[in-house]
């Protein structure tokens, strides 16, 4: 048997000996080790991964919503080639390095106006981390200090990353409930949810409604509240939550009127993901902070960035003894081979135009699910973009959920991996997010296996 073969005789373990060791040394994140059933990848071609097997499979979710450009871009290969001639890593605590300064520029150049200085991290969760410490210290040292602004607004079921600050955000009761202990107090808003919506409420005054949630709290806590932290437009991994059109927009001139800072995490949205380069734009919002990361470098490397306006920056200049200067940093922050990999990312889509050629491909995606919304178990099909969210419910009418125990979710994309594309759901809910170079011929794929397998996890 080929894994007899050890690592000493042969340059490369075999497939057998690979999965073994996945299965019994690897950890794997949100995964129940005890059942885990290895899928190990060992390269890809575009948008295509390759297992160890040969097995090829369609990178349905971008490897967790980061990719972008597919995988193995020529451009962002050189780029990161080019980038090992001259410098693999050095700080930016002090320092900087040529290829960071560059992405600093080009970012601040692209997303919505006043954004025009960048902080470095090296995932969303951190980058989320950055932006609450640089919120909080903001009121205890601007040029009026307001030292009682400690608290943050977050939206229920919010998801901004697994460290504890972002943690403590986050809203989703089975991740989050258990490190209770741990987290500090975080004032909540019903999420802006336009498929579950609370008794007597129509879709037509969804958008009011959640307003007056959240105006009714501002009004009652502002002096309390140092920043509001949202995710734009979809709420990702609450399970694809579409927020009511003009809720953004609603919820930052509420945060200007009462005077509390807007987060704005645009670290599963960001990079083209909603059909526009960040979803802020669709809204014409520009907030003090601004969290990207996933598809940052393509979905090549990890790092992450925070942009603040100059509001909130300048409150932190002043003589060194002030004690102003922002008490954060990561070894690994503005890592050059990252930041080569976002230049070029950045590149590509000047080149490839990848935001215009998306509306044939968010049309084709539309199309399709037109078709699966009529299937008896799909409660709600739902779409911003190329970010798509189908929920498998036990009765269309009612609303009413599966048990989480039957893990429909998982089954309907079982079925799709053993079909050739892979997919990973939110509980009850088939997530599909190619990458934005996906071309039509694999988006029918996509569709094609998510339906079927959601109708053989339905079918019972
Ligand atoms: C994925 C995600 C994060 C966390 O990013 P990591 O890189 O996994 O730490 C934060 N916010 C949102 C909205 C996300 O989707």
């Amino acid at each position: 048997m080929s894994s007899s073969v050890s690592p000493a005789t042969s340059a490369h373990p075999a497939s057998e000996q690979l999965k073994r060791w996945d299965r019994e040394i690897v950890w794997h994140g949100f995964t129940q080790m005890a059942e885990y059933e290895p899928l190990v990848i060992d390269r890809a071609e575009g948008c295509t991964l390759i297992d160890v097997d040969g097995r090829r499979l369609i990178d349905g979710v971008s490897s967790l919503w980061c990719n972008v450009h597919g995988h193995r871009h020529p451009k962002i290969d050189n780029a990161i080639r080019g980038q090992l001639d001259k410098i693999a890593h050095c700080t930016s605590l002090g320092s900087s390095n040529s290829t960071t300064v560059e992405l600093s520029k080009r970012l601040v150049d692209i997303t919505p106006e006043g954004l025009s200085h960048v902080f470095y991290a090296g995932d969303g969760a951190s980058g989320v981390e950055v932006a609450l410490k640089m919120a909080f210290q903001y009121w205890q040292q601007c040029d009026t200090p307001r030292p009682t602004k400690k608290k943050f607004i977050a939206l229920g079921q919010a998801y901004h990353g697994d460290t504890i600050g972002s943690v403590s955000l986050g809203g989703i009761d089975l991740f989050h409930s258990l490190f209770g202990p741990l987290l500090f107090h975080v004032e909540r808003v019903p999420a802006p949810d336009t498929y579950r919506l609370p008794e007597g409420v129509s879709q037509e005054d969804a958008c009011d409604y959640y307003i007056g949630q959240l105006e009714e709290l501002l009004a009652r806590e502002h002096e309390q509240i140092a920043a509001m932290v949202v995710e734009p437009l979809v709420q990702g991994a609450a399970g694809m939550i579409m927020q009511p059109p003009g809720y953004l927009r609603r919820v930052r001139e509420l945060t200007e009127r009462y005077d509390v800072l807007l987060v704005v995490d645009e670290v599963a949205t960001g990079f083209g993901r909603t059909g526009t380069m960040f979803a802020c734009e669709q809204e014409g919002v520009a907030p003090d902070l601004l969290c990207v990361a996933k598809g940052l470098t393509g979905g090549y490397l990890a790092m992450s960035a925070t942009l603040a306006n100059d509001r909130v920056y300048n409150a932190f200049l002043g003589e060194y003894a002030d004690l102003r200067s922002f008490f954060h940093g990561h070894t690994y922050g503005g890592n050059p081979l990252a930041a080569a990999a976002a230049i070029a990312t950045l590149d590509v889509f000047e080149e490839e135009h990848t935001i215009a050629g998306l509306s044939a491909k968010i049309g084709r995606i539309e199309q399709h699910l037109e078709r699966i919304a009529r299937l008896p178990h799909v409660g709600s099909v739902r779409q911003r973009g190329m970010m798509v969210g189908i929920e498998l419910v036990q009765n269309c009418e009612t609303k009413e959920p599966f048990d989480w125990q039957e893990r429909r979710g998982a089954r309907a994309c079982q079925h799709a991996t053993e079909n050739g594309v892979w997919l990973r759901p939110l509980g009850n809910v088939v997530v599909v997010m190619p990458p934005l170079a996906i071309s039509l011929n694999e988006i029918d794929q996509i569709m094609t296996a998510a339906e079927n397998g959601i109708v053989a996890a339905t079918t019972d």
